[in-house]
């Protein structure tokens, strides 16, 4: 038996996230996700995961409801993925564009970790829980992450093992200045402000001397970032002796404590 269609419908919108219309069809029929989803009879627990994976059965039983069709509902899941995109798409949401959520959007590409500006209407992406603290951003660093996440969209859109390795290695130098402790790919879908901003300004500066940069950050950094350099450089001795090399003799001609981050 299929479940009755709901009393009202919404169009999805482009770009929309299955899940996010899901939202605004609940909305619109005066209940909330959970209800809604028990109403079509589709497992809640699965809610998130219908975002990358709705199956036949699940997607004829959404579009019986709404009334559309289930190439439709499919539509609004994630295409089939590269690993490098699948890598750098976030599972569950960690930005959003707060003039769109404001009119309940949830769009699809706020969950790749390269997304920074929004697509539908140009307001800079914020972080879902992160809390204002108040802090002035400077428009250098802004303007310098943008640039970065261009890189990132270009590297995973290519496909470019080398230039994924080169950023992920500028993240990880970030990493240890904001001291974020855990995988580069969770600190570009960090929740808080800074840390995302400056790993997406390392790509972009380390895109023109990645030695130089390396070297002023592995001069400034506590044993935790010093292994997380050393992972980084595992497979090219020849590039940490160098970095190794810059270190000391910039610790050697300015004294340790002249070092600084000049984002
Ligand atoms: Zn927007």
């Amino acid at each position: 038996m299929t479940p009755r269609p709901l009393p009202k419908t919404v169009a999805p919108l482009p770009d929309e996230l299955l899940s996010g219309w899901l939202s605004r069809l609940a909305a619109a029929n005066y209940c909330d996700d959970a209800e809604l989803l028990a109403h079509i009879e589709i497992d809640t627990t699965h809610g998130a995961s219908l975002d990358f994976n709705v199956d036949a059965a699940a997607a004829e039983k959404i579009s019986d409801a709404a009334r559309t069709n289930p190439d439709i509902v499919r539509s609004l899941t994630f295409p089939t993925m590269t690993p490098a995109e699948a890598l750098l798409t976030a599972r569950v949401p960690f930005q959003s564009c707060p003039e769109c959520s404001r009119r309940g959007l949830l769009l699809r590409h706020w969950r790749r970790a390269w997304a920074f500006d929004c697509q539908v209407c140009g307001t800079r992406l914020v972080q879902t829980l992160g809390k204002p603290r108040g802090e002035q951003i400077s428009e250098k660093l802004v303007n310098r992450a943008r640039r970065g996440a261009g890189m990132l969209e270009c590297a995973a859109q290519l496909s470019s093992p080398k230039q994924l390795r080169r950023a992920m290695r500028a993240v990880t130098f970030a990493m240890s200045l904001v001291t974020f402790r855990g995988e580069p790919l969770f600190a570009l879908q960090s929740h808080r402000q800074e840390v995302r901003l400056f790993c997406l300004a390392a790509i972009a500066a380390a895109r023109s001397r990645p030695l130089v940069k390396a070297a002023i950050v592995s001069s400034d950094i506590d044993d935790y970032a010093r292994v997380a350099l050393l992972r980084t450089f595992e497979k090219e001795q020849r590039l940490l002796a160098a970095v190794d090399h810059i270190a000391q003799r910039r610790a050697r001609s300015i004294g340790p404590m002249a070092v600084e981050s000049h984002y």
